[in-house]
């Protein structure tokens, strides 16, 4: 397919303390994730450090680190990283939300050792202050977050790694009674064979969004371009719906 598409879910590696253990087989650099994703026509790029989800320590020099990053990189756009038990993290969603190339809040969880069960009024009151769209790596089943969803209608709930637990990123989807709740197909989960078909055969294909996780985009949109799905499923998901959600973000 012609049509370029929006990884809307990516991370990168950059020098730190806090850089995780060094691979020869797998990079993360921007420098060579950027020539991958333009191999695989993808032409925005959306992105949270991996150090800021992998542990909470680094997460405010993280968000400043990527902040500065993107106003420099063409087609870059930054995820702003929430620990909710650190007051400055919400401090500085506060200042970078709609500012810049920021296009939403990066909550992570499981790596980050905190239930959304107990923080989410907390996380999410304020996001509903901002209107803001907030990517979420679910614990458990993805519609765990209907409750919130359902409570916070101002607030948009992107449930990362569709498949990941089973059919529940098509319940949360279907279940949210102000379409306020997508997945995205980043990740390993999505090279399951039913995956895709399955969801778009039942909650459609407007509220999935393209992503890789940073794993082979090549591979990763390959899997939409060859799924059983029509033509205009497929532009929805690499792009139009991305288009459609972060659109007030994307000049910029
Ligand atoms: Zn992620």
């Amino acid at each position: 397919m012609n049509i370029k598409a929006i990884d809307t879910h990516m991370h990168i590696f950059h020098e730190t303390k806090y850089e995780p253990q060094k691979n020869e087989l797998e990079s993360a650099y921007l420098d060579i994730f950027t020539k991958l994703s333009e191999g695989a026509g993808i032409d925005k790029m959306f992105c949270s450090t991996y150090a800021s989800v992998e542990s909470t320590e680094p997460v405010e020099e993280e968000n400043e680190y990527l902040f500065k990053l993107v106003q420099e990189v063409e087609g870059l756009y930054q995820w702003v990283v929430i620990d909710p038990r650190n007051e400055k993290t919400f401090q500085q969603a506060d200042r970078i939300l709609g500012h810049g190339k920021c296009v939403g809040i990066k909550l992570h969880p499981v790596d980050h050792k905190y239930s959304l069960s107990e923080f989410g009024d907390k996380i999410f009151s304020f996001a509903s202050v901002h209107k803001a769209i907030i990517q979420i790596h679910p614990e458990t089943d993805a519609d765990y977050i209907l409750p919130f969803a359902n409570r916070y209608p101002d607030v948009t709930f992107i449930m990362a790694h569709l498949g990941s637990y089973g059919v529940s990123d098509s319940r949360a989807i279907e279940g949210a009674k102000y379409g306020n709740v997508y997945g995205d197909t980043s990740g390993m989960a999505s090279f399951k064979n039913l995956v895709i078909e399955y969801t778009v055969g039942r909650v459609g294909s407007e509220r999935i969004l393209f992503g890789t996780d940073t794993y082979a985009p090549g591979a990763q949109r390959g899997r939409i371009e060859y799924a059983l799905i029509s033509d205009e499923d497929k532009e929805n998901i690499l792009r139009k719906n991305a288009e459609r959600l972060f659109g007030r973000f994307l000049n910029k």
